[in-house]
């Protein structure tokens, strides 16, 4: 039965331990084998990779990421796309109908630059899905009360989100809500709101997640998407 598996992480299992040990992973109902998972690059930009079976490993066993990308499409069966993330908002999105799964990367730059939206026009596109079938998971990222940056910045991001249609919708000045930003370009991308679920965790405040600003931390989690046909 061909079924969709998707998984948000916390601190366990890590992003680290999972590439020194190149092995076997347990998550949700099952075990996910590292020769058949997608990692990208992630650079914080918004270019998007449309998976083959030949990126299946990418990120293990010594493998390079998949260079430049920030999110991740396929429709490979048995193929585990992986985002990481300690702070910037993880999106898993997929399409039960077509059976089209992605894994997006969306910090600042990624949502200044809308990266989701075009991930969803990519599917709608490529895959021919329907955004009203899409279905989308925001995981846990950080809050705007922990999200604070300097004056430039929080100008830049505004004044971007502005000229793309979208409000900055956020209550302190100099701080940026991602997940408000992530949510009106789902709803601009034609999802429909009963197929947004967000995860209202803040990486910065709960221990059970990595967080960058908080602990600088190297480590990662790990938010798992992939289509099963067994
Ligand atoms: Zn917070």
């Amino acid at each position: 039965m061909k079924r969709i598996f998707w998984h948000l992480g916390t601190k366990e299992p890590d992003y680290l331990s999972l590439i020194e040990s190149d092995s076997p992973f347990s998550l949700e109902d099952r075990t996910i084998d590292p020769r058949y998972c997608v990692m990208a690059e992630q650079v914080h930009a918004d270019k998007l990779h449309f998976c083959t079976p030949l990126d299946s490993g990418s990120g293990f066993f010594g493998n390079p990421l998949i260079a430049g990308a920030d999110a991740l499409i396929s429709d490979i069966k048995g193929q585990f796309l992986i985002v990481r993330s300690a702070d910037c908002l993880p999106i898993l999105l997929f399409d039960p109908d077509k059976y089209v799964v992605a894994a997006v990367h969306s910090g600042r730059a990624g949502t200044r630059a809308n990266i989701v939206g075009k991930c969803i026009q990519a599917m709608v596109e490529h895959y021919t899905c329907n955004p009203q079938d899409i279905i989308a998971h925001v995981g846990a990222g950080i809050c705007e009360e922990h999200y604070q940056v300097s004056p430039e910045l929080y100008q830049d991001f505004n004044s971007a989100l502005e000229a793309q249609g979208f409000c900055p919708c956020t209550n302190k000045v100099g701080h940026l809500n991602l997940r408000t930003t992530v949510f009106q370009q789902l709803i601009q991308s034609k999802l429909r709101f009963f197929n947004i679920e967000n995860y209202h965790y803040c990486t910065f405040e709960q221990p059970d997640y990595f967080s960058y600003r908080r602990d600088q931390s190297a480590n990662r989690q790990i938010n798992v998407i992939g289509i099963i046909d067994e």
